[in-house]
């Protein structure tokens, strides 16, 4: 997930530069490239290594080049890294539903508003895809100590490097991001450029594939969770929405630790697969005495609840639900908006917080609870670069279950 309305709007002051189109040598290679990858589900030879007519080496992408359509193949050179930046040949990306929305080219902000993404300066042609995995081949001069040839996990969440917020490692705070896969060339690409090492997280010793999801939705419930936390054991905590998301928060706060956990979702086929991720209970979420049925459960209010869906019933039935002193995490993009009462969130000492993915840190802290075995791995399934735009569509339906992760080389 990403790019909650109070982040996103800080955009604002990020310019993205329009990357070339490419020239029309190339727009042949690439029709010829998606003709292939029509017949035969394969790359072409022509098209891998170097272009025959210069020395330069080419890198393929697929990417937004109008809002709302298709991503289309595209061709330009492979970046040469400079200063500190590294380069990486990708294996994996992770399809997130994020990219729907981007793909459209805004999010919903509720009340009839939305988040325009080129109105912050992002204009199309540009590569999504947040959750890159590969192997890194090159580094600038000032890189440091780079693991070459070694396989790495991207913490996509860039910050500028040199704000505060950056150096005490909250680059998912800074106010100019150069996010992977939005404000910055992403992994729906067979290389990705970094701007530094310090972002290369090392996932050796679990799935590779599953690793990429750990860094946008493993990141994201755990941070989440982080910011619930410390949970009292004998207190409860809702988790709103049990779709992906939701199941991961379930199994995160499970991973760390928390068992007094209900599971509220307007779609009871969704229950068992919560009760099997770790959920002790589960309320349909759109009953009327939903509220009622989640401070039963829990003997009184509730401690939190982590909302990963986040519209107008959802926030609702999460700010009704806590107790005094309580906290409401808001995680998902659905979009909506609730009246407030300002009294009460002080009588009842409320904190509603927003979490937007997290840090480097973090994930290195996600991927140690994977390789612990701590964290269960989810249902990945693995399609071809090639097919990412067909994956968004049926993200979009609704149709995907588990996690598709784009295999790319
Ligand atoms: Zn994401
Ligand atoms: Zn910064």
């Amino acid at each position: 997930m990403l790019t909650s309305p109070a982040i996103t709007a800080n955009l604002g002051s990020v310019s993205m530069a329009r990357r070339d189109t490419g020239e029309p040598i190339y727009r042949n290679l690439i029709s010829s490239y998606a003709a292939s990858v029509a017949a035969h589900g394969t790359r072409p030879s022509c098209l891998n290594g170097t272009v025959t007519n210069n020395k330069e080496k080419r890198m393929l992408s697929y990417d937004v080049t109008e809002w709302g359509k298709p991503l289309q193949p595209r061709e330009r050179a492979t970046p040469v890294p400079k200063g500190s930046e590294v380069l990486l040949k990708l294996k994996y990306c992770g399809v997130c539903h994020s990219d729907v929305h981007i793909r459209d080219g805004y999010f919903d902000l509720g009340g009839g508003k939305r988040f325009h993404m080129s109105d912050r300066g992002m204009n199309p042609p540009i590569t999504l895809g947040h959750e890159p995995y590969g192997t890194v081949i090159a580094a600038g001069p000032d890189a440091g100590n780079v693991p070459i040839g070694k396989d790495r996990l991207v913490c996509p969440w860039i910050g500028c490097g040199d704000c505060a917020r950056c150096r005490e490692g909250r680059d998912n705070h800074c106010m100019t991001p150069r996010w992977v896969g939005v404000q910055s060339a992403g992994g729906y690409a067979d290389h990705l450029l970094i701007p530094h090492p310090r972002y290369l997280v090392d996932a050796s010793g679990i799935d590779p594939a599953w690793a990429a999801t750990l860094a946008c939705s493993g990141l994201t419930t755990y941070s989440a969770v982080s910011t619930l936390a410390p949970i009292p054991a004998e207190e409860w905590v809702t988790v709103i929405g049990a779709g992906g998301l939701g199941l991961m928060t379930i199994g995160m706060l499970r991973a760390l630790g928390h068992e007094r956990i209900i599971a509220a979702d307007i779609d009871p086929s969704k229950f068992p697969a919560a009760r099997e991720e770790g959920a002790a209970a589960t309320v349909k979420a759109d009953d009327p005495d939903a509220a009622g049925q989640l401070q039963k459960i829990a003997g009184g209010m509730l401690f939190g609840a982590i909302d990963l869906v986040n519209n107008t019933p959802s926030a609702t039935l999460a700010l009704s639900s806590i107790r005094k002193g309580g906290k409401v995490i808001l995680v998902g993009l659905y979009g909506g908006e609730i009246p407030l009462s300002l009294v009460s969130v002080v009588q009842r000492a409320l904190t509603i917080c927003g979490s937007n993915v997290g840090t480097v840190d973090e994930l290195k802290q996600v991927v140690k609870l994977a390789r612990e075995g701590k964290l269960k791995p989810i249902p990945v399934e693995k399609r071809p670069l090639s097919e990412v735009s067909r994956t968004l569509d049926e993200l979009k339906a609704g149709k995907i279950i588990g996690r598709v992760v784009a295999e790319i080389g």
